[in-house]
């Protein structure tokens, strides 16, 4: 379609022409061709196809989608804004898919026109450039926001959610780590193994609300009693489990006593203010003989915990 006065003056009004005398761009309206009734649904680019083209948009709208087409775009162009550019550029496949989200009225530049222009106008190739920056710069901020959903997404996996400490899928990743570098830095580790005494019927009497406040607190105290380095996790139900580096067995029982008071002492207050009685916790520790598996020690810390729970609970055994 040959391009008519109003197409031609949406062309020279677009960014891209910004300060450029058309007029002295050789051929551009006779080999520049206007693309109406492009219909909504389109795929005007798309990584698994070469593009040669930079289009312009005179009319309508289009989805940008930085990795596969998903339910929301990355980025909306309308009017005025131009695409391809940067495939046309480096010859290289898009690197976006992009999809007319309204009918479309393009303005489509083939390659020889487009470094013609850039031969023919020095503002040309000076706006060229400034929409290559701002591409660049959109994509590193889509990759940077996509890249922090992960990192949260993956701290979300290793969290657990009612007490805001790590879980067990995190300590099977950590644990195993320190017990490596406790022996390369020839240091003691100790793990306890901490469950809290009678807890079924502390639910039973203050209702599962009750009980997680008391989970809740008995994470606070661990977490405010424990030294900065000591590596803490939910175990699960009403079981928890610490690995103290650079404690020996005697340092483990003097921690864990300390644990087992500050528990103790700990008020509990429920949601409403309302206050609770206050809970104890039984403590199995065991220091980790030089390379051993985290199993092993986990296991010998579980056997110590039983002892206490059998020895009357609200106690600390080895
Ligand atoms: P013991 O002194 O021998 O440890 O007895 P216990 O009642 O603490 O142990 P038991 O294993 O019989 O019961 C654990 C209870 O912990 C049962 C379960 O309902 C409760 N529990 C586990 N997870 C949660 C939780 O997330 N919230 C609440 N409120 N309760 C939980
Ligand atoms: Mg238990
Ligand atoms: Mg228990």
């Amino acid at each position: 379609m040959s391009v008519n006065e109003a197409d031609r003056a949406a062309v020279a009004a677009a960014p891209l022409f910004h300060g450029v005398d058309v007029a002295a761009v050789p051929g551009l309206w006779e080999r520049g061709r206007v693309h109406s009734d492009v219909p909504a649904g389109t795929l005007l680019l798309s990584p698994d196809s070469e593009n040669r083209s930079v289009y312009l948009i005179l009319d309508g709208e289009v989805d940008v989608h930085l990795g596969e087409p998903g339910p929301s775009p990355d980025r909306q162009l309308g009017p005025g804004q131009c695409l391809g550019e940067l495939s046309l550029l480096d010859g290289q496949r898009p690197s976006a898919s992009v999809i007319a989200t309204t009918p479309l009225r393009l303005f489509v530049m083939d390659e020889e026109i487009v470094w013609s222009a850039v031969e023919a106008s020095y503002g040309f190739a000076r706006n060229l450039l400034y929409v290559l920056c701002g591409r660049t710069r959109s994509e590193s901020a889509a990759l940077g926001a996509a890249q922090r959903a992960r990192q949260e997404l993956e701290r979300t996996v290793r969290t657990d959610a009612l007490t805001g400490l790590r879980n067990r899928r995190w300590m099977a990743e950590a644990f195993p780590r320190q017990l490596e570098r406790s022996v390369l830095d020839h240091q003691p580790v100790s793990l306890l193994m901490l469950d809290l005494d009678g807890f079924k019927s502390f639910n039973d009497t203050h209702g599962h609300l009750g009980g997680d406040v008391a989970l809740r607190a008995a994470a606070r105290v661990f977490e405010a009693s424990l030294r900065p380095g000591d590596l803490l996790a939910r175990y699960g139900g009403e079981e928890f489990v610490a690995l103290l580096p650079g404690a020996d067995l005697r340092a483990a029982l003097e921690a864990a006593e300390r644990l087992r008071v500050a528990v103790e002492q700990a008020v509990l207050v429920d949601d409403d203010g309302k206050p609770l009685p206050s809970i104890t916790v039984s403590i199995g520790a065991a220091e980790a003989v030089p390379a051993e598996k985290l199993e092993a020690v986990i296991e010998r810390a579980d056997r110590a915990l039983y002892r206490a729970k059998d020895g009357g609970r609200n106690r600390v055994h080895v």
